[in-house]
């Protein structure tokens, strides 16, 4: 018999994901099927998000071959029967508390300051870059992690060596972008651009890093159709391009600079936009979603 998902105790909410103590060691992380857009959470669910993101995560684990939060498989005893396939039972480590970022191109935040200041979290980059331009070399772009409602704000490295020491900065930047480079290498194989990706890291008893919440998913990080890809302009976004050109488009009736929040999403566009997001998972992974746990 599996629990019920209320005799866990529920520790927080996320834009996305709710998280529960299984206990004092232990927690659940079940991913919902909302999506944010334009920096409001939608209405409307994407039918299969949750599941579809945690089958990436759960894939991207074992795939990048680092130590990782995992403290069980997607079917997990401690999984309760609705959560399935939505669910990861991690172990509870101290967070370290900085977003680390990876930047293979230039991008949203990134490329506001470095039009700004020529520096992107004072790495300095050469003049001429522009709109997704692809970097030199990846790199290390930290932020803090905001209070809820607020946006994560760039940081420089020696801002992050002041919070954390400058030994501990140093492996997140090197492990940020070891990570990065082998999850874009095995993207770029399956024609897909990991253009930039968010990771959290905790630490064990020895105070080792321990890569934690979840990896390139959609959400965590802007993947670009490798195929289509152009320099010098905003790229599509693999996932939520079908989401944004409906809600900026004629038919929504939204202004995305006036005051109401956005409508609810038609049923073609959201099966559209699950497509596509089983797309991007079947195609990264090479694993079929119909095979992928399913509530009880
Ligand atoms: P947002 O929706 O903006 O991401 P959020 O970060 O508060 O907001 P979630 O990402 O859903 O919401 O919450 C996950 C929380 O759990 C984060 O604070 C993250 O740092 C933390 N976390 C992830 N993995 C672990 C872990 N293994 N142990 C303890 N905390 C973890
Ligand atoms: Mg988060």
């Amino acid at each position: 018999m599996r629990p019920t998902l209320d005799s866990y105790r529920h520790l927080a909410s996320g834009k996305v994901r709710e998280i529960y103590e299984i206990d004092d060691d232990t927690l659940l992380m079940v991913a919902s099927d909302r999506i944010s857009a334009y920096d409001f959470i939608l209405d409307t669910p994407i039918v299969d998000k949750g599941r579809i993101l945690t089958a990436m995560s759960f894939f991207w684990f074992d795939a990048l071959g680092v130590p990782n939060h995992l403290a069980g498989g997607p079917t997990d005893e401690r999984i309760p029967g609705p959560a399935l396939g939505r669910s990861m039972v991690v172990r509870r480590l101290p967070m370290v508390q900085v977003e680390c970022v990876a930047r293979g191109y230039l991008t949203g935040s990134g490329l506001i300051d470095y039009r700004n200041t020529g520096a992107v979290c004072g790495v300095e980059l050469p003049a001429g870059l522009g709109e997704a331009s692809r970097l030199p070399e990846p790199i290390f772009t930290p932020a803090t992690k905001a209070a809820q409602g607020d946006h994560d704000e760039n940081v420089s490295f020696e801002h992050v060596a002041a919070q954390v020491g400058e030994d501990l900065a140093t492996t997140l930047r090197t492990t940020t972008l070891d990570i990065y480079g082998r999850g874009a290498a095995l993207a770029a194989e399956r024609g897909i651009l990991l253009a930039d990706t968010k990771f959290e890291f905790g630490q064990d008893a020895d105070g080792a890093l321990v890569l934690a919440d979840e990896v390139l998913t959609p959400d965590s990080s802007r993947y670009w159709e490798a195929a289509t890809y152009t320099a010098g302009r905003v790229q599509p976004s693999f996932d939520k391009q079908i989401v944004r050109n409906w809600l900026t488009g004629p038919d929504s009736g939204w202004d995305r600079h006036g005051d109401s929040s956005p409508p609810p999403l038609p049923a073609d566009v959201v099966a559209r936009t699950r497509a596509r997001y089983i797309e991007a998972y079947e195609r990264i992974s090479g694993l079929s979603f119909a095979d992928w746990p399913n509530a009880e």
